[in-house]
Protein backbone atom coordinates (compact mmCIF):
# COMPACT_ATOMS: atom_id res chain seq x y z
CA UNK A 1 0.00 0.00 0.00
CA UNK A 2 1.26 3.29 -0.85
CA UNK A 3 2.30 5.72 2.25
CA UNK A 4 2.46 9.42 2.67
CA UNK A 5 5.18 10.97 4.84
CA UNK A 6 4.04 13.33 6.89
CA UNK A 7 6.42 15.69 8.73
CA UNK A 8 6.77 18.92 11.25
CA UNK A 9 8.33 21.30 8.40
CA UNK A 10 9.61 23.48 11.40
CA UNK A 11 12.31 20.66 12.33
CA UNK A 12 11.44 17.79 9.45
CA UNK A 13 10.79 15.81 11.78
CA UNK A 14 8.48 13.08 10.22
CA UNK A 15 4.95 12.43 12.10
CA UNK A 16 3.53 9.65 10.96
CA UNK A 17 3.50 7.32 7.70
CA UNK A 18 -0.02 7.10 6.16
CA UNK A 19 -1.37 4.56 3.88
CA UNK A 20 -3.03 6.57 0.71
CA UNK A 21 -6.91 6.02 0.79
CA UNK A 22 -7.25 3.96 -2.44
CA UNK A 23 -8.89 5.29 -5.63
CA UNK A 24 -10.71 1.64 -5.66
CA UNK A 25 -12.19 2.45 -2.36
CA UNK A 26 -13.97 5.82 -4.02
CA UNK A 27 -16.99 4.14 -5.22
CA UNK A 28 -18.15 2.35 -1.59
CA UNK A 29 -16.97 5.06 0.07
CA UNK A 30 -20.00 7.48 -1.85
CA UNK A 31 -22.21 4.37 -1.81
CA UNK A 32 -21.87 4.75 2.16
CA UNK A 33 -22.11 8.06 2.19
CA UNK A 34 -25.29 8.49 -0.14
CA UNK A 35 -26.74 6.11 2.73
CA UNK A 36 -25.82 8.08 5.62
CA UNK A 37 -26.86 11.18 4.35
CA UNK A 38 -30.81 10.21 3.30
CA UNK A 39 -30.87 9.20 7.31
CA UNK A 40 -29.23 12.43 7.82
CA UNK A 41 -31.66 14.71 6.10
CA UNK A 42 -34.59 13.59 7.78
CA UNK A 43 -33.04 14.10 11.27
CA UNK A 44 -35.34 17.06 12.03
CA UNK A 45 -33.40 20.72 11.61
CA UNK A 46 -33.52 21.57 15.05
CA UNK A 47 -31.35 18.66 15.97
CA UNK A 48 -28.73 18.75 13.71
CA UNK A 49 -28.51 22.13 15.05
CA UNK A 50 -27.96 20.50 18.86
CA UNK A 51 -25.09 18.51 17.11
CA UNK A 52 -23.45 22.35 16.43
CA UNK A 53 -23.54 22.87 20.01
CA UNK A 54 -21.84 19.52 21.01
CA UNK A 55 -19.17 20.17 18.35
CA UNK A 56 -18.40 23.25 19.73
CA UNK A 57 -17.98 21.51 22.61
CA UNK A 58 -15.44 19.73 21.69
CA UNK A 59 -13.47 21.57 20.13
CA UNK A 60 -13.44 23.93 23.43
CA UNK A 61 -11.96 20.87 25.35
CA UNK A 62 -9.59 19.92 22.46
CA UNK A 63 -8.28 23.61 22.40
CA UNK A 64 -4.79 22.41 23.27
CA UNK A 65 -4.43 18.91 21.32
CA UNK A 66 -5.44 20.82 18.59
CA UNK A 67 -3.46 23.45 18.62
CA UNK A 68 -0.45 21.35 18.89
CA UNK A 69 -0.92 18.52 16.08
CA UNK A 70 -1.47 22.04 13.66
CA UNK A 71 1.35 23.78 14.99
CA UNK A 72 3.27 20.60 14.73
CA UNK A 73 1.69 19.79 11.32
CA UNK A 74 1.64 22.65 9.63
CA UNK A 75 4.69 24.59 11.62
CA UNK A 76 2.33 27.49 12.83
CA UNK A 77 3.22 29.21 15.96
CA UNK A 78 0.73 27.55 18.76
CA UNK A 79 -0.86 31.24 19.27
CA UNK A 80 -1.80 31.35 15.47
CA UNK A 81 -3.31 27.77 15.65
CA UNK A 82 -5.07 28.25 18.90
CA UNK A 83 -6.66 31.77 18.12
CA UNK A 84 -6.88 32.05 14.09
CA UNK A 85 -7.77 28.39 13.70
CA UNK A 86 -9.95 26.59 16.13
CA UNK A 87 -11.55 29.75 18.33
CA UNK A 88 -12.28 31.20 15.00
CA UNK A 89 -13.97 27.57 14.35
CA UNK A 90 -15.26 27.91 17.43
CA UNK A 91 -17.01 30.75 16.53
CA UNK A 92 -18.07 29.40 13.33
CA UNK A 93 -20.04 26.47 14.80
CA UNK A 94 -21.94 29.01 18.11
CA UNK A 95 -22.82 31.26 14.30
CA UNK A 96 -24.61 28.47 12.28
CA UNK A 97 -25.72 26.70 15.72
CA UNK A 98 -27.72 30.22 16.82
CA UNK A 99 -29.21 31.06 13.50
CA UNK A 100 -28.92 27.75 11.51
CA UNK A 101 -32.92 27.18 11.77
CA UNK A 102 -33.83 30.33 11.28
CA UNK A 103 -32.02 30.33 7.61
CA UNK A 104 -32.83 27.36 6.80
CA UNK A 105 -36.41 27.91 7.47
CA UNK A 106 -38.81 28.11 4.51
CA UNK A 107 -38.57 32.00 3.61
CA UNK A 108 -41.91 33.87 1.81
CA UNK A 109 -41.25 36.20 -1.34
CA UNK A 110 -43.30 39.30 -1.13
CA UNK A 111 -45.82 38.94 -4.28
CA UNK A 112 -46.11 41.61 -6.73
CA UNK A 113 -49.08 41.51 -9.02
CA UNK A 114 -50.07 38.29 -7.72
CA UNK A 115 -51.54 38.92 -4.47
CA UNK A 116 -53.95 36.09 -4.55
CA UNK A 117 -50.54 33.53 -4.84
CA UNK A 118 -47.62 33.13 -2.68
CA UNK A 119 -44.70 32.27 -2.59
CA UNK A 120 -41.77 30.59 -0.66
CA UNK A 121 -38.13 29.23 -0.93
CA UNK A 122 -37.34 25.69 0.30
CA UNK A 123 -34.30 24.44 0.51
CA UNK A 124 -33.10 21.11 0.87
CA UNK A 125 -29.81 19.23 1.36
CA UNK A 126 -27.73 18.74 -2.55
CA UNK A 127 -26.23 15.06 -1.25
CA UNK A 128 -22.82 14.09 -1.02
CA UNK A 129 -20.61 16.96 -1.73
CA UNK A 130 -16.78 17.26 -1.77
CA UNK A 131 -14.60 19.68 0.15
CA UNK A 132 -10.86 19.63 -1.03
CA UNK A 133 -8.52 22.14 0.75
CA UNK A 134 -5.23 23.98 0.78
CA UNK A 135 -2.62 23.16 3.77
CA UNK A 136 -2.39 26.69 4.98
CA UNK A 137 -5.56 26.61 7.40
CA UNK A 138 -5.74 23.32 7.48
CA UNK A 139 -8.33 23.37 10.34
CA UNK A 140 -10.80 26.18 10.22
CA UNK A 141 -10.82 26.70 6.53
CA UNK A 142 -12.45 23.09 5.67
CA UNK A 143 -14.34 23.73 9.24
CA UNK A 144 -16.30 26.10 7.43
CA UNK A 145 -17.50 23.82 4.92
CA UNK A 146 -17.97 20.88 6.85
CA UNK A 147 -20.02 22.87 9.18
CA UNK A 148 -21.97 24.43 6.89
CA UNK A 149 -22.24 21.31 4.82
CA UNK A 150 -23.50 18.95 7.71
CA UNK A 151 -26.38 21.73 8.73
CA UNK A 152 -27.43 21.63 5.27
CA UNK A 153 -28.27 17.85 5.42
CA UNK A 154 -25.04 16.67 3.65
CA UNK A 155 -22.38 14.51 3.63
CA UNK A 156 -19.23 15.26 2.95
CA UNK A 157 -16.13 13.54 1.17
CA UNK A 158 -13.19 15.56 2.31
CA UNK A 159 -9.71 15.45 0.68
CA UNK A 160 -7.58 17.79 2.77
CA UNK A 161 -4.17 18.78 1.21
CA UNK A 162 -1.49 15.80 1.13
CA UNK A 163 0.78 18.22 3.66
CA UNK A 164 -1.45 17.98 6.24
CA UNK A 165 -3.98 14.76 6.44
CA UNK A 166 -3.48 14.45 9.79
CA UNK A 167 -5.57 17.43 10.85
CA UNK A 168 -7.95 16.36 8.07
CA UNK A 169 -8.69 12.84 9.74
CA UNK A 170 -9.11 14.42 13.42
CA UNK A 171 -11.39 16.87 11.99
CA UNK A 172 -13.57 13.69 11.20
CA UNK A 173 -12.75 12.50 14.51
CA UNK A 174 -14.02 15.29 16.58
CA UNK A 175 -17.72 15.31 14.89
CA UNK A 176 -17.74 11.81 15.46
CA UNK A 177 -16.98 12.89 18.87
CA UNK A 178 -19.74 15.22 18.45
CA UNK A 179 -22.32 12.88 17.88
CA UNK A 180 -22.31 12.91 14.03
CA UNK A 181 -23.20 9.86 12.54
CA UNK A 182 -20.06 7.76 11.16
CA UNK A 183 -19.61 7.94 7.09
CA UNK A 184 -21.43 11.55 7.30
CA UNK A 185 -17.82 12.93 6.95
CA UNK A 186 -15.28 11.03 5.20
CA UNK A 187 -11.58 12.08 5.04
CA UNK A 188 -9.90 11.08 2.37
CA UNK A 189 -6.00 11.02 2.57
CA UNK A 190 -4.17 11.69 -1.19
CA UNK A 191 -2.86 14.40 -3.54
CA UNK A 192 -4.22 15.43 -6.50
CA UNK A 193 -4.68 12.54 -8.09
CA UNK A 194 -6.94 11.42 -5.39
CA UNK A 195 -8.95 14.50 -5.76
CA UNK A 196 -9.40 13.94 -9.53
CA UNK A 197 -10.86 10.51 -8.72
CA UNK A 198 -13.11 11.82 -5.94
CA UNK A 199 -14.72 14.06 -8.84
CA UNK A 200 -14.64 11.33 -11.19
CA UNK A 201 -17.30 9.72 -8.47
CA UNK A 202 -19.79 12.65 -9.37
CA UNK A 203 -20.11 14.60 -6.04
CA UNK A 204 -23.18 16.62 -6.07
CA UNK A 205 -20.96 19.84 -6.02
CA UNK A 206 -17.56 20.60 -5.38
CA UNK A 207 -16.24 23.00 -2.46
CA UNK A 208 -12.17 23.93 -3.59
CA UNK A 209 -10.11 25.87 -1.91
CA UNK A 210 -6.55 26.05 -3.67
CA UNK A 211 -4.61 27.49 -6.31
CA UNK A 212 -5.82 28.67 -9.56
CA UNK A 213 -4.35 26.28 -11.58
CA UNK A 214 -5.53 23.78 -9.64
CA UNK A 215 -9.25 25.69 -9.71
CA UNK A 216 -9.20 25.30 -13.58
CA UNK A 217 -8.19 21.89 -13.76
CA UNK A 218 -11.05 21.06 -11.12
CA UNK A 219 -13.71 23.07 -12.76
CA UNK A 220 -12.81 21.43 -16.16
CA UNK A 221 -13.34 18.20 -14.89
CA UNK A 222 -16.68 19.09 -13.26
CA UNK A 223 -17.74 20.57 -16.64
CA UNK A 224 -18.00 16.95 -17.64
CA UNK A 225 -20.26 15.84 -15.13
CA UNK A 226 -21.77 19.49 -15.24
CA UNK A 227 -21.23 19.22 -11.80
CA UNK A 228 -21.36 22.68 -9.65
CA UNK A 229 -18.40 24.67 -7.99
CA UNK A 230 -17.58 26.83 -5.32
CA UNK A 231 -13.66 28.28 -5.88
CA UNK A 232 -11.62 30.00 -3.68
CA UNK A 233 -8.49 30.94 -5.26
CA UNK A 234 -5.96 33.07 -4.57
CA UNK A 235 -5.23 36.69 -3.91
CA UNK A 236 -2.68 39.53 -4.42
CA UNK A 237 -4.52 41.67 -1.93
CA UNK A 238 -3.53 46.03 -1.64
CA UNK A 239 -3.41 47.65 1.42
CA UNK A 240 -3.92 51.54 0.44
CA UNK A 241 -2.61 53.95 3.42
CA UNK A 242 -3.38 57.41 2.79
CA UNK A 243 -1.52 60.05 3.60
CA UNK A 244 -3.91 61.07 6.43
CA UNK A 245 -2.96 57.44 8.42
CA UNK A 246 -1.37 56.79 11.67
CA UNK A 247 1.40 55.62 10.56
CA UNK A 248 2.17 53.56 14.17
CA UNK A 249 -1.13 52.12 13.23
CA UNK A 250 -0.49 51.41 9.40
CA UNK A 251 2.64 49.55 10.36
CA UNK A 252 1.28 47.23 12.61
CA UNK A 253 -1.65 46.14 10.49
CA UNK A 254 1.10 45.96 7.45
CA UNK A 255 3.11 43.79 9.59
CA UNK A 256 0.48 41.41 10.71
CA UNK A 257 -1.36 41.43 7.96
CA UNK A 258 1.29 40.74 5.58
CA UNK A 259 3.29 38.16 7.82
CA UNK A 260 0.71 35.90 9.91
CA UNK A 261 0.70 32.36 9.23
CA UNK A 262 4.34 33.52 7.57
CA UNK A 263 2.15 35.49 4.99
CA UNK A 264 0.75 32.19 3.31
CA UNK A 265 -2.88 33.37 3.63
CA UNK A 266 -4.76 34.15 0.31
CA UNK A 267 -6.06 37.06 1.80
CA UNK A 268 -2.35 38.06 3.40
CA UNK A 269 -1.24 41.96 2.18
CA UNK A 270 0.85 41.28 -0.36
CA UNK A 271 1.09 44.52 -2.31
CA UNK A 272 1.12 47.81 0.06
CA UNK A 273 0.31 51.35 -1.56
CA UNK A 274 1.28 54.00 0.34
CA UNK A 275 0.94 57.69 -0.27
CA UNK A 276 4.01 58.96 -1.85
CA UNK A 277 4.52 62.04 1.10
CA UNK A 278 4.63 59.02 3.87
CA UNK A 279 6.32 56.28 2.20
CA UNK A 280 9.70 56.96 3.64
CA UNK A 281 8.38 57.83 7.14
CA UNK A 282 6.04 54.54 6.67
CA UNK A 283 9.04 52.24 5.30
CA UNK A 284 10.99 53.23 8.52
CA UNK A 285 8.51 52.29 10.59
CA UNK A 286 7.45 48.67 9.13
CA UNK A 287 11.52 48.14 8.88
CA UNK A 288 12.03 48.59 12.68
CA UNK A 289 8.92 46.33 13.77
CA UNK A 290 9.77 44.02 11.28
CA UNK A 291 12.92 43.90 13.38
CA UNK A 292 11.72 42.74 16.62
CA UNK A 293 9.35 39.30 14.83
CA UNK A 294 10.31 36.35 16.23
CA UNK A 295 10.67 33.51 14.03
CA UNK A 296 11.15 29.79 15.13
CA UNK A 297 9.79 26.98 15.88
CA UNK A 298 6.71 26.57 17.03
CA UNK A 299 6.77 24.09 20.27
CA UNK A 300 8.47 26.96 22.36
CA UNK A 301 5.50 28.81 21.80
CA UNK A 302 7.81 32.06 21.73
CA UNK A 303 7.53 32.88 18.61
CA UNK A 304 5.39 34.88 16.11
CA UNK A 305 6.30 33.66 12.59
CA UNK A 306 6.84 30.03 11.82
CA UNK A 307 7.95 28.03 9.24
CA UNK A 308 7.44 27.74 5.51
CA UNK A 309 5.00 24.70 4.96
CA UNK A 310 5.12 23.30 1.90
CA UNK A 311 8.73 22.57 -0.22
CA UNK A 312 7.27 23.41 -3.52
CA UNK A 313 6.18 27.25 -2.28
CA UNK A 314 9.60 27.98 -1.55
CA UNK A 315 10.74 27.35 -5.35
CA UNK A 316 7.88 30.44 -5.73
CA UNK A 317 9.44 32.86 -3.51
CA UNK A 318 12.92 31.84 -4.22
CA UNK A 319 11.85 32.66 -7.82
CA UNK A 320 10.32 35.79 -7.55
CA UNK A 321 13.53 36.88 -4.95
CA UNK A 322 15.54 36.34 -7.72
CA UNK A 323 14.27 38.26 -10.49
CA UNK A 324 13.52 41.28 -7.85
CA UNK A 325 17.42 40.94 -7.21
CA UNK A 326 18.60 40.49 -10.96
CA UNK A 327 16.15 43.89 -11.29
CA UNK A 328 17.15 46.08 -8.58
CA UNK A 329 14.65 45.98 -6.68
CA UNK A 330 15.48 47.79 -2.96
CA UNK A 331 14.88 45.02 -0.51
CA UNK A 332 13.52 47.23 2.91
CA UNK A 333 14.63 44.24 4.87
CA UNK A 334 14.61 40.20 4.54
CA UNK A 335 15.03 38.66 1.12
CA UNK A 336 17.01 35.64 2.51
CA UNK A 337 16.01 31.70 3.59
CA UNK A 338 17.42 30.12 6.87
CA UNK A 339 20.33 27.83 6.14
CA UNK A 340 17.98 24.58 6.39
CA UNK A 341 15.65 26.67 4.24
CA UNK A 342 12.48 25.84 6.27
CA UNK A 343 12.54 29.66 7.24
CA UNK A 344 12.74 32.84 4.97
CA UNK A 345 13.15 36.26 6.55
CA UNK A 346 9.92 38.63 6.54
CA UNK A 347 10.79 40.54 3.68
CA UNK A 348 9.69 43.99 1.81
CA UNK A 349 10.83 45.01 -1.83
CA UNK A 350 10.20 48.01 -3.22
CA UNK A 351 11.76 50.28 -5.98
CA UNK A 352 11.38 52.19 -9.07
CA UNK A 353 10.72 48.94 -11.76
CA UNK A 354 8.36 47.02 -8.81
CA UNK A 355 5.11 47.42 -10.48
CA UNK A 356 6.73 45.33 -13.55
CA UNK A 357 7.92 43.03 -11.40
CA UNK A 358 6.44 39.24 -10.47
CA UNK A 359 7.05 39.74 -6.80
CA UNK A 360 3.97 42.68 -6.85
CA UNK A 361 1.60 40.89 -9.46
CA UNK A 362 1.86 37.16 -8.81
CA UNK A 363 0.72 35.76 -5.84
CA UNK A 364 4.03 34.89 -3.60
CA UNK A 365 1.62 33.46 -0.68
CA UNK A 366 4.62 33.70 1.83
CA UNK A 367 6.30 36.50 4.00
CA UNK A 368 7.18 38.71 1.23
CA UNK A 369 5.36 42.19 0.66
CA UNK A 370 5.70 44.54 -2.41
CA UNK A 371 5.40 48.32 -1.44
CA UNK A 372 4.81 50.90 -4.29
CA UNK A 373 3.55 54.55 -3.94
CA UNK A 374 0.43 57.11 -4.70
CA UNK A 375 0.18 60.51 -5.45
CA UNK A 376 -3.69 60.51 -6.29
CA UNK A 377 -6.98 58.33 -4.89
CA UNK A 378 -7.69 57.77 -8.24
CA UNK A 379 -3.77 56.35 -8.87
CA UNK A 380 -4.27 54.10 -5.66
CA UNK A 381 -7.80 52.73 -6.78
CA UNK A 382 -6.68 51.90 -10.40
CA UNK A 383 -2.99 50.82 -8.79
CA UNK A 384 -5.10 48.26 -6.29
CA UNK A 385 -7.54 47.15 -9.14
CA UNK A 386 -4.99 46.09 -11.81
CA UNK A 387 -4.63 42.70 -10.75
CA UNK A 388 -6.15 39.37 -11.72
CA UNK A 389 -7.21 38.41 -8.49
CA UNK A 390 -9.48 40.17 -6.29
CA UNK A 391 -10.24 38.79 -3.16
CA UNK A 392 -9.69 41.28 -0.21
CA UNK A 393 -8.38 44.86 -0.55
CA UNK A 394 -7.97 47.22 2.99
CA UNK A 395 -8.10 51.14 3.34
CA UNK A 396 -5.78 52.61 6.28
CA UNK A 397 -7.06 55.90 7.05
CA UNK A 398 -8.69 58.68 9.43
CA UNK A 399 -11.32 59.65 7.87
CA UNK A 400 -13.81 56.97 7.67
CA UNK A 401 -16.28 58.11 4.62
CA UNK A 402 -12.96 58.55 2.44
CA UNK A 403 -12.42 55.12 2.90
CA UNK A 404 -15.52 53.87 2.11
CA UNK A 405 -15.55 55.57 -1.28
CA UNK A 406 -12.55 54.01 -1.76
CA UNK A 407 -14.18 50.61 -1.10
CA UNK A 408 -16.63 51.03 -3.14
CA UNK A 409 -14.17 51.24 -6.05
CA UNK A 410 -12.66 48.57 -5.42
CA UNK A 411 -12.70 45.01 -7.38
CA UNK A 412 -12.81 42.63 -4.90
CA UNK A 413 -14.94 40.19 -2.64
CA UNK A 414 -14.13 42.16 1.34
CA UNK A 415 -12.80 45.48 1.98
CA UNK A 416 -11.64 46.65 5.15
CA UNK A 417 -11.14 49.90 6.56
CA UNK A 418 -8.83 50.27 9.01
CA UNK A 419 -8.37 45.97 9.45
CA UNK A 420 -6.57 43.78 7.74
CA UNK A 421 -7.23 39.90 6.61
CA UNK A 422 -9.22 38.52 9.20
CA UNK A 423 -12.52 38.57 7.99
CA UNK A 424 -12.84 35.06 7.16
CA UNK A 425 -12.68 34.37 10.38
CA UNK A 426 -16.00 35.97 11.07
CA UNK A 427 -19.12 33.14 10.21
CA UNK A 428 -21.53 35.86 9.60
CA UNK A 429 -19.59 37.66 7.14
CA UNK A 430 -19.47 36.23 3.38
CA UNK A 431 -15.83 35.21 1.96
CA UNK A 432 -15.30 35.20 -1.43
CA UNK A 433 -13.73 36.55 -4.12
CA UNK A 434 -13.86 38.27 -8.33
CA UNK A 435 -12.40 37.63 -11.37
CA UNK A 436 -9.21 34.73 -11.01
CA UNK A 437 -9.95 34.48 -7.62
CA UNK A 438 -13.15 32.70 -7.94
CA UNK A 439 -16.87 32.34 -6.86
CA UNK A 440 -19.44 31.17 -4.74
CA UNK A 441 -19.21 32.58 -1.23
CA UNK A 442 -18.77 30.80 1.75
CA UNK A 443 -20.05 31.88 5.57
CA UNK A 444 -22.80 33.77 6.20
CA UNK A 445 -26.58 33.44 4.96
CA UNK A 446 -25.35 33.57 1.42
CA UNK A 447 -22.36 30.78 2.44
CA UNK A 448 -25.15 28.39 3.53
CA UNK A 449 -27.02 28.54 0.36
CA UNK A 450 -24.24 27.39 -1.59
CA UNK A 451 -25.13 23.85 0.20
CA UNK A 452 -28.81 23.81 -0.42
CA UNK A 453 -30.49 23.28 -3.24
CA UNK A 454 -33.68 25.73 -3.46
CA UNK A 455 -37.15 24.63 -4.28
CA UNK A 456 -39.69 27.50 -5.11
CA UNK A 457 -43.18 26.69 -3.80
CA UNK A 458 -45.80 28.85 -5.52
CA UNK A 459 -49.70 28.47 -3.93
CA UNK A 460 -52.75 30.11 -3.86
CA UNK A 461 -53.50 31.78 -0.66
CA UNK A 462 -55.16 30.49 1.94
CA UNK A 463 -58.76 31.23 1.82
CA UNK A 464 -58.84 32.30 -1.78
CA UNK A 465 -60.90 31.41 -4.41
CA UNK A 466 -59.09 29.23 -7.09
CA UNK A 467 -60.27 30.71 -10.63
CA UNK A 468 -58.31 29.82 -13.95
CA UNK A 469 -55.48 32.28 -14.83
CA UNK A 470 -56.32 35.35 -17.59
CA UNK A 471 -53.50 34.10 -19.65
CA UNK A 472 -54.79 30.32 -20.23
CA UNK A 473 -56.04 28.62 -23.10
CA UNK A 474 -58.21 29.61 -25.50
CA UNK A 475 -57.26 33.07 -26.20
CA UNK A 476 -60.33 35.30 -26.28
CA UNK A 477 -61.25 38.67 -27.36
CA UNK A 478 -61.46 39.17 -23.14
CA UNK A 479 -58.47 38.51 -22.44
CA UNK A 480 -57.14 40.75 -24.96
CA UNK A 481 -59.11 43.59 -24.14
CA UNK A 482 -58.55 42.92 -20.48
CA UNK A 483 -54.69 42.90 -21.05
CA UNK A 484 -55.09 45.61 -23.29
CA UNK A 485 -56.67 47.74 -20.56
CA UNK A 486 -53.46 46.82 -18.14
CA UNK A 487 -51.10 48.06 -20.02
CA UNK A 488 -53.41 51.21 -20.90
CA UNK A 489 -53.18 51.01 -16.75
CA UNK A 490 -49.48 51.62 -16.39
CA UNK A 491 -49.36 54.19 -19.47
CA UNK A 492 -51.81 56.52 -17.65
CA UNK A 493 -50.70 55.62 -14.10
CA UNK A 494 -49.40 58.46 -11.53
CA UNK A 495 -46.26 56.76 -11.88
CA UNK A 496 -45.86 57.39 -15.51
CA UNK A 497 -47.12 60.77 -15.42
CA UNK A 498 -44.85 61.83 -12.85
CA UNK A 499 -41.88 60.70 -15.15
CA UNK A 500 -43.27 63.33 -17.51
CA UNK A 501 -43.19 66.17 -15.39
CA UNK A 502 -40.57 68.91 -14.94
CA UNK A 503 -37.32 67.89 -13.22
CA UNK A 504 -37.32 69.75 -9.70
CA UNK A 505 -41.30 69.49 -9.84
CA UNK A 506 -40.62 65.57 -10.19
CA UNK A 507 -37.68 65.37 -7.74
CA UNK A 508 -39.62 66.95 -5.44
CA UNK A 509 -42.62 64.31 -5.39
CA UNK A 510 -40.05 61.48 -5.48
CA UNK A 511 -38.30 62.74 -2.51
CA UNK A 512 -41.80 63.96 -0.56
CA UNK A 513 -43.27 60.04 -1.94
CA UNK A 514 -39.37 58.09 -1.88
CA UNK A 515 -40.47 57.15 -5.11
CA UNK A 516 -37.22 55.53 -6.51
CA UNK A 517 -35.61 56.99 -9.75
CA UNK A 518 -36.02 55.34 -12.65
P1 LIG B 1 -3.33 23.44 -4.58
O1 LIG B 1 -4.24 23.95 -5.62
O2 LIG B 1 -2.02 22.92 -5.01
O3 LIG B 1 -4.03 22.25 -3.75
C1 LIG B 1 -5.26 22.42 -3.08
C2 LIG B 1 -5.93 21.06 -2.92
O4 LIG B 1 -6.30 20.57 -4.22
C3 LIG B 1 -5.06 19.99 -2.29
O5 LIG B 1 -5.85 19.22 -1.42
C4 LIG B 1 -4.61 19.17 -3.50
O6 LIG B 1 -4.28 17.84 -3.20
C5 LIG B 1 -5.85 19.22 -4.37
N1 LIG B 1 -5.63 18.98 -5.80
C6 LIG B 1 -4.52 19.21 -6.53
N2 LIG B 1 -4.73 18.88 -7.83
C7 LIG B 1 -6.01 18.45 -7.92
C8 LIG B 1 -6.82 17.98 -9.00
N3 LIG B 1 -6.37 17.91 -10.25
N4 LIG B 1 -8.09 17.63 -8.74
C9 LIG B 1 -8.59 17.72 -7.48
N5 LIG B 1 -7.86 18.14 -6.42
C10 LIG B 1 -6.58 18.50 -6.63
O7 LIG B 1 -3.16 24.63 -3.53
P2 LIG B 1 -2.30 24.67 -2.21
O8 LIG B 1 -0.87 24.87 -2.54
O9 LIG B 1 -2.66 23.54 -1.31
O10 LIG B 1 -2.87 26.02 -1.54
C11 LIG B 1 -2.40 27.30 -1.86
C12 LIG B 1 -3.40 28.07 -2.69
O11 LIG B 1 -4.67 28.11 -2.02
C13 LIG B 1 -3.01 29.53 -2.86
O12 LIG B 1 -3.14 29.89 -4.22
C14 LIG B 1 -4.01 30.29 -2.00
O13 LIG B 1 -4.26 31.60 -2.42
C15 LIG B 1 -5.21 29.43 -2.11
N6 LIG B 1 -6.13 29.67 -1.00
C16 LIG B 1 -7.28 30.37 -1.23
C17 LIG B 1 -8.14 30.66 -0.19
C18 LIG B 1 -9.40 31.46 -0.40
O14 LIG B 1 -10.24 31.51 0.51
N7 LIG B 1 -9.60 32.12 -1.54
C19 LIG B 1 -7.83 30.21 1.10
C20 LIG B 1 -6.65 29.50 1.29
C21 LIG B 1 -5.80 29.23 0.24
Amino acid sequence: MDLLSVRNPATGELLKELPLTPTAELRSLFERASEVQKRWAAVPLKDRVARLYSLRETLINHVDDLSELISNENGKPRFEAMVNEIFAAIELCTYFAKNGEALLADSPIPMGLMKHRASYLNYWPLGVIAVITPWNYPFLLPMGELVMGVLAGNAIIFKPSEITPLIGLRLQEIFEEAGFPKGLINTVVGDGATGAAIIDQRPAKIFFTGSVATGKKIMRAASEHLIPVNLELGGKDPMIVLDDADLDFATSAALWGGFSNSGQICASVERILVHESVATEFKRRLKEKIATLRQGVSRTGNNDLGAITFEKQKDIYASQIRQAKERGAEFVTGGEFSADRRFLQPTVVTGEDIESLDIYNEETFGPVVALTTFRTIDEAVEKANRSKYGLLASVITRDISKGEEIAKRIEAGTITINEVVYTAGLPETPWGGVKETGFGRKHSARGLYEFVNTRHIHKPVAGVFVFKSLWWFPYTPFQHATFRKFIEFYRNSWFAKLRALPGWVSNLIRFITREPRI
